[in-house]
């Protein structure tokens, strides 16, 4: 939804070094293990080299199939083509309908094993509307394909459906315990939210480890270990009508107007400049009389200059990289609200959205894990993006649960939610194999995760 407007922007690398040096496996013993393929690993590739034609037809297929949010068949069609294809590898598949949110659905799918639960995180459906002009799959050169939703994210989807298919040509899925959901609704959320996400919720409380297929940053040696929070507020402020030249008056008071700005400019002063935190006042309406509309973002105000104002709104946005640090602002924020000026009141109200997904140390060791398997592959490292390049997407409303997440695992290429957007097929193949060799290695009971 708000994540990544144009995948070139981010070429911005948190350094992993130090990352890498607190939680690497332990060395000697299981190095030459991690950094090289097992014979079952290198089956599980040598699958996945045999299948580039049939993937690649899927990906046209599911990308021809228009899949709009709002076109629900469109996105039903897009969940049975995926639903066929986890039937077919033995998983229990199931459609959950979205009528209850006002949106098409998700496909879930499960299997049990031994192994800890992996959560797998795709979905269904584009930004792309029939009404829009970009609805087919087209194919550029040898190497690039165009289309909408070629990587954001139907081909994070048929790597997440081929990957398993390489782990059981090669024996190795059964062993697993994997959770996939894919949603109908990750670019434009139903309503209410917590109905919208209660699927992912649930998969996320039972799972050990979740792995986002999203696009990412457009560079594959780059994944997501942490996304800021996605919420916003609402401020509205009174003041006591009366004749402009009484203003400031001890029975008069400042009015709506001075309260909201002294509001705003407490939370500049406050929380202004904080690593990952950043609030926008992003509309403000005030006078004798407000008339604001959530849902249109917008409305209108009537005042007159000889009149000391008697209401604001004002909206705004608020993301935060911890649940920590956004806690902090939230308290930092209702504490400037509450010092009104004389004769005003203020109220402040947070619509929470898209909670943060945090660089915990169970992040970092999943992408150093992540990154073993990549080199052992010979995909060069990986290596984690800036958050404040990272906006927020689904794999955000596992993170609370998870100990461990990753995100951006899908097919690399550039331009989404443009008619420009465009995969590099010669990487759907690759990191078909390193999403394939990771759940291998995770799911497996020689991981190289430690239990805590
Ligand atoms: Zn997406």
């Amino acid at each position: 939804m708000t994540h990544r407007r144009s995948a070139r922007m981010s070429r911005a690398f948190l350094p992993v070094v130090c990352v890498l040096a607190l939680s690497s496996p332990p060395p000697a013993a299981g190095q030459s293990k991690i950094d090289s393929l097992s014979a079952t690993e290198r089956r599980i590739a040598a699958a996945v080299d045999g299948r580039t034609a049939q993937a690649l037809a899927l990906l046209e297929r599911v990308v021809n199939i228009n899949s709009g949010t709002m076109n629900f068949e469109g996105v039903r069609q897009v969940g049975a083509a995926f639903k066929a294809e986890l039937d077919a590898l033995g998983f229990a598949t199931k459609w959950v309908d979205g009528a209850g949110f006002n949106r098409a659905g998700h496909l879930v799918a499960e299997r049990n094993g031994r192994g800890p639960r992996i959560l797998l995180i795709g979905h269904l459906d584009t930004v792309f509307e029939p009404r829009s002009s970009f609805q087919k799959f087209e194919r550029l050169s040898d190497s690039t394909a165009r289309g909408p939703g070629i990587i954001d994210m139907k081909g994070g989807d048929v790597i997440i459906v081929e990957a398993l298919r390489a782990l059981k040509a090669a024996g190795a899925l059964d062993r697993l315990s994997i959770t996939v959901v894919m949603h109908g609704d990750e670019e434009d959320a139903g309503a209410p939210l917590d109905a919208a996400r209660a699927t992912l919720t649930e998969a996320a409380k039972r799972s050990q480890i979740a792995l986002g297929f999203e696009d990412g940053s457009g560079d594959p040696h780059t994944a997501v270990i942490s996304r800021r929070s996605a919420g916003s507020w609402t401020l509205r402020t009174t003041g006591t009508a009366a004749h402009s030249s009484q203003i400031f008056r001890d029975d008069i008071g400042a009015g709506a107007l001075f309260e909201a700005a002294r509001i705003l400019q407490g939370f500049r002063e406050r929380l202004g400049g904080q690593q990952y935190l950043t609030f926008n006042p992003g509309v403000a309406l005030g006078g004798s009389e407000v008339k604001y509309d959530t849902a249109q973002s917008g409305g209108s105000a009537f005042g007159k200059t000889n009149v000391v104002a008697g209401q604001t709104v004002v909206s705004g946005d608020l993301r935060a990289l911890s649940p920590e640090q956004l806690e902090r602002a939230k308290a930092t924020m209702r504490e400037v609200v509450a010092q009104h000026l004389p004769k005003t009141t203020a109220e402040l109200t947070f619509d929470d959205g898209y909670p943060p997904m945090a660089p915990t140390d169970g992040n970092r060791r999943l992408l150093a894990v992540h990154d073993s398997v990549s080199r052992a592959l010979g995909f060069g490292p990986v290596t984690a993006v800036d958050p404040s390049r990272a906006g927020a997407a689904d794999v955000s409303f596992a993170a609370p649960y998870v100990p461990m997440v990753i995100d951006a695992l899908g097919l690399a290429g550039w331009d989404d939610h443009s008619d420009k957007e465009t995969a590099d097929l010669r990487w759907l193949p690759r990191l078909t194999k390193r999403a394939a060799v990771l759940i291998y290695r995770l799911g497996s009971r020689e991981s190289p995760i430690p239990r805590s």
